[in-house]
């Protein structure tokens, strides 16, 4: 057993799957952040998790020639970045080598390739979620959460944000001291702000905020509105959501807009989209733009073909690629982003695509019952993956091509392993970065039947 605010020296043995190193102590494990596998540390126990302990590095022994020094001082506490202590090419390499390593487990033979890499690895953030608090001292303060907690970690700036999105963020917490708005209090259930959620078209610069409360009533809602467009005219849209339980989930399911039309426009790849408060969108424009093209150099479209966009958040991969096919359906379950993608389709003038809001395993196991032809599927599913019902359905139905685009490569080789059983092969995966200085990439596998 060991003791909180025990030290211990070690050797970084592991890597665990959130990114932190893994010492040991005996038969105990203390995971901690922002080190790199073989480095020698001094750690310090702070707190007891399942399976082990949680614990801060104190000072390094021995550094990886890979590290550097992290150009935001809040990289221990934050859990915004798990990897800014390292060079960011050996980002890109590590992100790599790990899908290399789960693969050798498994029977797949799958070329990895370099994983896209951005020119500026910084502010390509284009959805925020900040939360509120006062500090010691009383004061308001904004920023990022801690790793798995509740507590906020004071920040007026983030190296991943926009420059005007800090800004807006700024204002409200003006705002909030002005107008007497006081932050939420999640300990004790009381308060009101909860969040703000920040969307950025970057393209357009077009900023949608959403106050997330914990009740209806906002008596001074005129006022912050006022005072926000007017010092900020890229803010387009304000919507309050109402959030009245004891969740970390961000988002309640009752909204109203403020201001504007409860939603922001941008631009990809040449088509308009509109974005509202709870529906999908890339985090990451210019590397999704690139992720996209990737998916439809893959998919080798002739125009004749008829293409399910599975998982198709407010139709993006459908809209962007509609020329090259006869007809696009689209499934996706969030009805918000659904009724995005209808509006979607008409503002860019598409009309062979169609959007169906339905489970995309219950859609799938239908479209087989039904024995529906597709020539081609593009599958883009949460990061749990797809299920085994979507898989099975998705074979019978015999599409020639698969195209499964993913967030997290590792439920996606997975469900490869599953399709390769139903006689479709995948040969190279195609990495991006969608998500620099996280420990997360992007994926997309090309599967024949
Ligand atoms: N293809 C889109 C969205 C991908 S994110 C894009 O590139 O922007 C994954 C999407 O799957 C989200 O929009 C989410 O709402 C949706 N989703 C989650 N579970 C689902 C399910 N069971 N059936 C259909 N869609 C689902």
């Amino acid at each position: 057993m060991l003791k909180i605010n025990q030290t211990i020296h070690s050797v970084v043995r592991a890597i665990d799957d959130h990114g932190s190193g893994v010492i040991f102590c005996g038969r105990d494990q203390v995971h901690v952040r922002q080190v790199l596998l073989g480095e020698e540390i001094e750690a310090r126990v702070t707190k007891t998790i399942k399976g082990g302990y949680l614990g801060e590095l104190v000072r390094i022994i021995k550094a990886d020639p890979r590290r550097v020094k992290p150009l935001c001082p809040l990289t221990k506490r934050c859990g915004g970045c798990q990897m800014q202590h390292v060079a960011y090419p050996s980002q890109l390499e590590m992100k790599k080598q790990r899908i290399i390593d789960a693969l050798k487990k498994t029977p797949l033979s799958l070329h990895v390739h370099d994983v896209q890499g951005m020119q500026d690895p910084y502010h390509y953030r284009n959805k925020m979620i900040i939360g509120f608090s006062r500090n010691n001292a009383g004061d308001i303060i904004s920023g990022l959460y801690e790793e798995s907690s509740h507590r906020i970690v004071s920040a007026s700036t983030c190296l991943l944000h926009p420059k005007e999105c800090d800004e807006v963020i700024a204002t409200i917490v003006d705002l909030m001291k002005r107008l007497r708005i006081e932050p939420y209090d999640a300990r004790r259930q009381r308060g009101f702000l909860r969040h703000a959620v920040i969307r950025y078209g970057v393209h357009t610069r077009q900023i949608l905020v959403t106050l997330v409360t914990s009740e209806r009533r906002f008596a001074v809602h005129k006022a912050f509105v006022q005072q926000l467009t007017s010092r900020h005219p890229a803010v387009k849209s304000i919507v309050q959501n109402i959030n009245r339980r004891d969740t970390s989930v961000v988002l309640g399911k009752q909204e109203h807009i403020l201001y504007g039309k409860g939603s922001i426009e941008d631009e990809l790849l040449g088509k308009r989209f509109i974005i509202s408060s709870s529906s999908f969108y890339q985090i990451n424009h210019d590397q999704c733009e690139r992720l996209y093209q990737k998916a439809y150099e893959l998919l080798q479209l002739s125009g004749k073909e008829r293409l399910l966009d599975a998982y198709c958040g407010i139709g993006t991969i459908s809209l962007c690629v509609h020329e090259q096919a006869k007809e696009i359906i689209g499934v996706e379950l969030n009805a918000k982003a659904v009724a995005d993608a209808r509006i979607n389709a008409r503002l860019n003038h598409v009309r062979n695509a169609r959007f169906i809001q339905q489970d995309a395993s219950a859609f799938m196991k239908q479209e087989a019952a039904h024995r529906q032809h597709y020539d081609a599927v593009i599958m883009d599913p949460p990061r749990e993956g797809s299920t085994p019902l979507f898989l099975d359905a998705c074979a019978s139905l015999k599409p020639e091509k698969i195209v499964y685009i993913s967030c997290d490569p590792f439920t996606q080789i997975r469900d490869l392993i599953y399709l390769k059983k139903k006689g479709y092969k995948a040969a190279d995966m195609y990495l991006y970065d969608m998500f620099p200085m996280s420990d997360h990439v992007e994926s997309v596998v090309l599967l024949r039947r």
